[in-house]
């Protein structure tokens, strides 16, 4: 008998830390890879933000933190949510967790029933999928091309959205796709919702990198703002992955069961990064923009640089810091001796044939595509994007 549980053997891994992790093990072994797969800032944490966590030692800040987070650091989550999103949430609808992919778990585990349905519009954030499933969720599908910009129509949303739904999860702009939605997109996509009561969770971790115009929270519509449930956090915007610090504002009943839920698991999230996450948000600096500036010339650059290859058909993502390029006309082509039959495939024979690691679309529910990180040097984007035409050139 075996001793894994199921539902453990169930969970695929994570595709994006999969790549990550391989591509980890090639560099060990003195490979010359280069990681385009994680989608992490490669920028250090502002000097105002170190500070301040120096500072929380000092303080003695390490005991138990209260489940929920810091009252002061709710607070502040607060504020940013009312000046630069337009959201009143009270702090009691605010739960700090460890990093917004905890966020998101625990906002499964409150609101999904077995059964229930849970509405992703692929490309879909990795991670979603197998939370749904893990909550014994049933994921429904919407499916988007790079045609569209990768982003849904009310009418998709109205196909997809039944009194079966308990909720809707995406994330605006979009890990994989870039895309950000627009404030117009949003409103008429509201239209739909206001029909069908479920809750709509709203991933905003990508807020501060959008190069079109301010991002717009689905919360801030007057007609649905009961039902959203915003996740954010200071992974992206602040350049502090390892930090691990999310957060959500939730009607008041989802806040309570995410913070029972944590309280169980894995009770209030690390003190010192709470902290310095308090400070990062209230103090907000200039770095946060340049970040975001040179994340723009970094992908107008991979666009130049990619756009002339054949096979790789591209868009202009709004945001986030990937490209995500429909790559089936490659598909069915061999180099090497071997054929590529999907992108899995085309991920590999990239590691291995000019040791550039992306990662596979159809983890994010798109098995046409890939995904480019541009977290990364303009030096490593022009070595890379050399290395990708000589090998895909190899293909035939
Ligand atoms: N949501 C999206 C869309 C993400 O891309 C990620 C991962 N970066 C997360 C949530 C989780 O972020 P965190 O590092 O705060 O856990
Ligand atoms: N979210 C990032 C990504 O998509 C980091 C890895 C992860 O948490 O899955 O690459």
């Amino acid at each position: 008998m075996g001793k894994i549980s199921d539902r453990a053997k169930n969970m695929a891994e994570s595709a994006t830390l999969k790549m990550a992790r391989l591509a980890g093990e090639l560099k060990e072994q003195g490979k010359d890879i280069i990681s385009l797969s994680l989608g992490e800032p490669d920028f250090n944490v502002p000097e105002y933000i170190k500070a301040a966590a120096k500072q929380a030692i000092d303080d003695n800040f390490s005991h138990y933190p209260p489940v929920p987070g810091y009252k002061d650091f709710r607070e502040v989550i607060c504020n940013k949510f009312k000046n630069e999103n337009g959201l009143n949430y009270t702090p009691e609808q605010i739960v700090v967790s460890t990093g917004a992919k905890h966020s998101l778990m625990n906002i499964m585990l409150a609101v999904v029933n077995p059964g229930d349905e849970v509405v992703l519009p692929a490309p879909y954030w990795v991670s979603y999928i197998e939370m749904v499933k893990f909550a014994e969720g049933k994921p429904v599908i919407i499916d988007t091309s790079i045609e569209t910009d990768f982003k849904i129509t009310p009418e998709q949303l109205k196909g997809a959205l039944s009194p079966k739904t308990k909720a809707f999860v995406f994330s605006n702009p979009c890990n994989p796709s870039g895309s950000s939605y627009t404030k117009e997109e949003l409103s008429a996509l509201v239209e739909v919702f206001k029909e069908h009561d479920c809750y709509i969770v709203s991933d905003e971790i990508y807020e501060y990198i959008n190069f079109v115009e301010p991002n717009t929270s689905l919360g801030c519509f007057e007609e649905i703002k009961d039902r959203v449930i915003t996740v954010n956090g200071v992974s992206k915007g602040f350049a502090m992955t390892g930090w691990r610090i999310g957060f959500i504002g939730a009607p008041l009943e989802v806040a309570k069961a995410c913070a029972k839920v944590q309280g169980q698991f894995t009770s209030g999230a690390n003190a010192i990064a709470q902290r310095a996450s308090l400070v990062a948000l209230r103090d907000k600096k200039d770095e946060v923009k340049k970040m975001r500036d040179v994340f723009l010339q970094r992908r107008d650059l991979l666009i130049e640089l990619l756009s002339p290859i054949e096979g790789l058909k591209l868009n202009v993502p709004q945001g986030a810091f990937y490209l995500f390029p429909d790559v089936s006309g490659l598909l069915g082509k061999s180099a090497n001796g071997k054929k590529i039959n999907n992108v899995g495939e085309l991920c590999e024979f990239l590691l291995e044939d000019c040791m550039v690691a992306t990662t596979p679309g159809d983890a994010f529910g798109c098995p046409k595509n890939i995904r480019i990180s541009y977290a990364n040097s303009e030096e490593q984007l022009k070595e890379a994007a050399k290395r990708i035409k000589n090998s895909l050139g190899k293909l035939s």
